[in-house]
């Protein structure tokens, strides 16, 4: 495996922003990864790891340490169960799971990234996440020490993981998948991927900007005084961040390169070069703006680097 210097990280987002890493590689199998903790131990520098770039803002500078590109490939299925490398594209698994006659993975139509990436930020939409199909987790932790960790002791909560607690690197997952109604999974894959063309912008961007909030963290009545109905979202405990910033008037706002927007207000879009510093500063422009009129603190969903 070629250990290379100075690599663009933009070309690795979906953002298509950020700097060099001053290291990088692309590691293919566990072995590889280990290559690549060694080296880093070696140089004392701190690691990276790359699933999709569908989740990450990167800052202009890049990343003074080593970003490892996971391209690990295993995919095997036994009866009900799935065996899958972090680097497999989300959407892969979830057609070669149905082409084997597996269902569960239908609520990951349509998201970006591999499966370490989906596991560690418990991707999901629809009330459904990884965590609903997890059952056992092979990763390095911080010590780089390979461990085994059950999906009921993942720490799983909305967009959460233990893998967020702490410096961990994902090899595999075993995933727990079921022999449904194929023809029904299928459509409703279809009919999730026309709703995200209809909804969702097709610029660069890095998906949702912020966490949905929750009905548990916010004074609904409050709210309501401020002019913000919430009732419509009470069957899943949710407002949708879209439905905030569009009720505050920002859909559109715009900031050198980057803009919110029109499309679906939880996304800000790069439509011309832009930078992390402009995404940055438009990012505490909606923060201030939502949390002068209706009192929200809203928490990001996206990952900041460097
Ligand atoms: C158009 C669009 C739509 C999206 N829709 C959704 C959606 O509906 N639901 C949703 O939840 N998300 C959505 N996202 C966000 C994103 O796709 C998910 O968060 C995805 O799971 C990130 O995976 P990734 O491989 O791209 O991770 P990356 O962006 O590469 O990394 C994200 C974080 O995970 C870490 N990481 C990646 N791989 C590993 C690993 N193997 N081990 C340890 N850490 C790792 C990285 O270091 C980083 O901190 C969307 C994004 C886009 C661009």
């Amino acid at each position: 495996m070629k250990i290379k210097q100075n690599i663009l990280l933009k070309d690795y987002t979906t953002f298509k922003i950020g700097g060099p890493a001053d290291y990088f590689c692309l590691a293919r199998s566990q072995e590889d990864v280990q290559t690549a903790i060694d080296f880093a131990k070696e140089k004392n520098l701190e690691i990276l790891v790359l699933g999709g770039g569908s989740n990450l803002l990167i800052s202009d500078t890049g990343f003074r340490g080593l970003a490892i590109k996971l391209d690990l490939q295993k995919l095997e299925s036994h009866d009900n169960e799935v065996i899958v490398g972090a680097g497999v594209i989300l959407a892969y698994l979830l057609n070669k799971s149905l082409a084997r006659g597996l269902t569960g993975l239908e609520f990951a139509a349509g998201i970006p990234g591999t499966v370490g990436g989906a596991i560690r930020g418990n991707a999901g939409t629809y009330g459904l996440a990884m965590s609903d199909v997890v059952k056992e987790i092979t990763y390095f932790d911080e010590n780089y020490q390979i461990k085994v960790c059950q999906g009921d002791k993942c720490h799983f909560a909305y967009r959460h993981s233990i893998f967020k607690e702490i410096k961990a690197i994902i090899i595999e997952a075993k995933l727990k998948l079921a022999k449904g109604d194929l023809r029904v999974a299928q459509k409703l894959v279809a009919e999730r991927l026309k709703y995200r063309q209809d909804t969702q912008p097709t610029e660069p961007s890095a998906g949702c900007i912020f966490k949905n909030v929750e009905f548990k963290t916010v004074d609904i009545e409050d709210l309501k005084k401020r002019g913000l109905e919430t009732e419509q979202f009470a069957k899943h405990q949710k407002i949708p961040t879209a439905y905030i910033i569009e009720k505050a008037g920002l859909k559109g706002h715009t900031i050198g390169g980057v803009k919110v927007s029109e499309k679906h207000a939880n996304y800000i879009i790069n439509t011309d070069q832009a930078t992390a510093e402009q995404v940055v500063m438009l990012i505490s422009f909606i923060k201030q703006q939502i949390r002068d009129k209706y009192g929200i603190q809203l928490q990001e969903e996206v990952q900041f680097i460097g």
